[in-house]
């Protein structure tokens, strides 16, 4: 309350504004587009607040007879509570101020478009009129996604207008979640700093995939890695009876195999595909003399050491890679290998920005074949798939699982 009272004192300029202003006039009816906006301004201060405070800017004031009653902002993270958007604390305010739950007479500014929420709460108050800025296509109630303004069988209708200061209010919030999405990425470059000899493909080229929600998981601390960040994808129970390690050819990356990754964890696998120093999502070294094939093998198994895989079955669009599972024979059951055609499309090109990032395909276009065809002590299945046809990795999914019972 003290607080209240110290805002006040430092607003002055809005008690009895309205009446000052235009005598005869003290309804919110008659309120003109230039009131509003200067309300708005207020609900943008708190709008900043909460910005301060490190919570989500969304600002608003409650005006009656044509002063502010209640002034509040955004605080969920800081309350541990969901409830604690801006329009419900100057709802709260305002009732205690006035002594009654409905607010008659009174006017909402808020600086962005209710949610479901706060328009259930400002109807169950009677509150006559909700101005408020910017659009809010995820969760607004106010027309965005839903209108419960707008609903004829609801018992009170609260007047809505949207728009006012929106170029601001929205700015204040896009400024907002832009510096976090940018102090995310510095963390995660703080934790996977860059090696001066290797590039890092923006997170931005990848934006957009489909087919590809998976989260992604970083490693850089695996010995032979010596910082450079390996990209890979991990879904499906950890405590599976059998895994899956997904590699890609020298001409794709972990997308290629996203259709059979989700096969095979519908039917409950785990599933293991990363991206190769040098592809995908990994760290690209700026110089192909950095990869060679047995170097790679050496970092793919410290990899199923790390993630502790067990009855492995390895997947692969070339033979070379059964020295893999030849040098780890205790951790592999089997090696599915694919005839596919060579992938192609822009997902394939997104890794690679420019030139300098291809130092990896360039490498293993002189691989050759490698080591494969050398008898093993598992169980071997080739088949044909159209990794990018849903339908033909759901197939090969299929034969596969049955084929490496255990
Ligand atoms: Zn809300």
């Amino acid at each position: 309350m003290q607080a209240m009272k110290e805002w006040y004192k430092s607003h002055p300029y809005l008690f009895h504004k309205r009446s000052n202003d235009r005598p005869g006039c003290d309804s919110y009816s008659c309120m003109s587009e230039f009131d509003d906006s200067i309300w708005m301004r207020e609900a943008l201060t708190q709008a900043q607040a909460a910005m301060q405070a490190g919570e989500v800017p969304v600002g608003a004031v409650l005006v009656h007879g044509g002063r502010v009653i209640a002034a509040g902002h955004n605080a969920p993270i800081a309350g541990h509570d969901p409830t604690a958007h801006a329009e419900m604390a100057v709802l709260r305010a305002a009732a205690r101020r006035l002594g009654n739950y409905r607010l008659d007479g009174c006017t909402l500014y808020v600086t962005l478009e209710p949610c479901p929420m706060c328009s259930g709460a400002m109807l169950h108050a009677r509150l006559p009129r909700v101005v408020y800025g910017a659009a809010d296509p995820k969760t607004g109630a106010a027309g965005s996604v839903v209108n419960l303004f707008a609903e004829p069988l609801l018992n009170h209708q609260t007047r809505v207008e949207g728009g006012v200061l929106a170029d601001e209010c929205g700015a204040l919030l896009s400024d907002f979640f832009r510096a976090r999405r940018r102090e995310q990425r510095a963390r995660q470059l703080a934790a996977h700093p860059l090696r001066d000899d290797a590039l890092r493909t923006p997170d931005s080229a990848f934006a957009g995939l489909s087919d590809y929600p998976w989260a992604p998981h970083h490693v850089s601390d695996l010995p032979l890695l010596a910082g450079l960040r390996l990209h890979y994808l991990d879904e499906g129970p950890r405590d599976a009876t059998r895994s899956w390690l997904l590699l890609h050819g020298g001409d794709g990356w972990s997308y290629e195999y996203r259709h059979l990754l989700a096969a095979l964890t519908m039917a409950g696998e785990r599933v293991v595909a990363p991206d190769l120093i040098g592809f995908g999502k990994s760290d690209k070294p700026k110089r192909a003399t950095a990869l060679d094939p047995a170097w790679h093998r050496q970092v793919l198994l410290e990899l199923v050491d790390r993630l502790e895989l067990r009855h492995v079955v390895l997947v692969a669009r070339s033979g070379g890679w059964e020295a893999l599972a030849l040098a780890a024979a205790g951790r592999f059951v089997g090696v599915l290998l694919l005839h596919a055609p060579a992938p192609h499309g822009p997902a394939y090109d997104a890794p690679f920005p420019d030139a300098g990032h291809r130092a990896g395909p360039r490498a293993c276009a002189s691989w050759g074949e490698g080591e494969g065809g050398q008898p093993a002590p598992w169980r071997r299945l080739a088949e044909r798939c159209e990794l990018d046809d849903p339908q033909s990795a759901r197939h090969v999914a299929a034969r596969a699982v049955e084929y490496f019972q255990l």
